[in-house]
């Protein structure tokens, strides 16, 4: 079976170095010499001034939002992986949803203003599939209002937007290094600060608050990285060139040859892509199932990043129904790409989309709307009150 992404495995013999100098050492964990090495050169690569490590992502935003001392609510996206939102309401934050921007797929700052009530504290935005945010204007929205940023930025690993780290944007951001992102540690998470106290701060969160051996300073949890993850990191890190320049690649047939079939993820200007996904948005949802359908039947599995929309999650309080996310989260599907994928296996992804797709307008318009031609079926179509039925562009 050919997944969507496929975790990164470094040289073994390289990572079993590393394995020797934890045996050699007998540091496992708490802040060992791997980790440290680790936060050093990801300071450097990112080109951000404090990075803090964490067991994953999601424990990653929850000490974000600790630390910042939210409560009350916050907007944030629906259309992002479950944990921006769950992290949230764990938190005892109450998630209150914006639309996002039909373009950008990213939070709109102007469906972000119209959401806000007393109890507002934050934004938690998304860089969705590692695009970045409209930072200048949620700093705006933010500055008018006082309310504190942070950016889920797990998509958004080595992403620079107007020469710097996007990370560097917001009060702080946040990364997963999960097995299946493009920079991993297996399991591991981190946050992002220019601010030196507050980062100082994160570092007693994520180790039970505790100074020293005679000192505990406030409530704490654990959200240490072990040595084991750390040396997967520091391997990883090394091959981040070959990394990037493989999934470019991969993108760039993808472009070239769905691009005029397809809808696109319009990039933010100014910001720099890392190929973390290669996401495209179909017509219908009946069109992705049938091309999920199809290539499931040649041993290939997309998956729907991010379905359903946020906003309809059962557990949460009544919410504003989020008309573009839903819309969307309905017909985007996320293609394989990873280093190593096949070329063979991408030209039948290509070729297997484009057949659906094609086959798909003359199968329609005859279906329903067997009197109308063409240009009638459009207009029809894009009057239709189910949001299902707009191509977004
Ligand atoms: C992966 C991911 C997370 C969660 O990170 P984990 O390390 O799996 O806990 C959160 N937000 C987004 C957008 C992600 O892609």
């Amino acid at each position: 079976m050919i997944n969507v992404t496929k975790s990164y495995l470094c040289n073994k013999t390289k990572f079993l170095s590393y394995v020797d100098c934890i045996y050699a050492s007998g540091w496992l964990t708490n802040h060992g010499p791997l980790v440290s090495e680790l936060e050093d050169r990801l300071r450097d690569y990112l080109g951000v001034r404090n990075i803090i490590l964490t067991n994953n992502g999601t424990l990653a935003l929850q000490i974000a939002y600790r630390a910042l001392d939210l409560s009350g609510s916050a907007i944030t996206t629906p259309f992002s992986f479950v944990a921006t939102t769950s992290s949230l309401q764990w938190e005892r934050i109450r998630p209150i949803f914006a639309d996002i921007d039909k373009a950008t797929w990213n939070l709109d700052p102007l469906a972000i203003e119209a959401m806000i009530d007393s109890d507002t504290q934050a934004i938690v935005a998304t860089h969705v599939f590692g695009n970045a945010c409209d930072v200048e204007s949620i700093a705006r929205v933010a500055e008018r209002h006082r309310l504190k940023v942070i950016y889920d930025g797990a998509p958004a690993f080595g992403v620079r937007y107007q020469g710097e780290s996007v990370l560097n944007r917001g009060d702080l951001s946040t990364l997963s290094f999960h097995a299946t992102k493009l920079f991993h540690t297996i399991e591991g998470g981190a946050i992002v600060t220019n601010d030196d106290a507050l980062a100082a701060r994160i570092r007693l969160l994520c180790n039970f608050g505790i100074v020293d051996t005679d000192l505990i300073e406030g409530i704490g949890i654990n959200a240490k990285l072990n040595e084991f993850a750390a040396a997967m990191g520091l391997c990883i890190l090394d091959d981040m060139a070959l990394i990037l320049e493989q999934r470019e690649d991969i993108a760039r047939r993808y472009e070239d040859q769905l691009g005029d079939h397809v809808d696109l993820q319009k990039q933010q200007p100014h910001s720099q892509r890392n190929h973390s996904y290669f996401p495209i948005g179909l017509a219908s949802e009946s069109q992705l199932l049938r091309c999920r359908a199809a290539l499931n039947a040649k041993g290939i599995n997309p998956r729907r990043y991010f379905y359903p929309s946020l906003d309809t999650l059962g557990y949460l309080q009544p919410q504003t129904p989020q008309i573009h996310s839903r819309a969307l989260s309905r017909r985007v599907l996320c293609l394989p790409i990873y280093p190593g994928l096949p070329r063979h296996v991408q030209d039948n992804v290509i070729e297997t989309l484009l057949a659906e797709v094609s086959v798909r307008s003359q199968r329609q318009t005859a279906a329903f709307w067997p009197q109308a031609n063409v240009t009638d079926w459009m207009e029809h179509r894009f009057s239709l009150p189910s949001p299902d039925c707009k191509r977004i562009s």
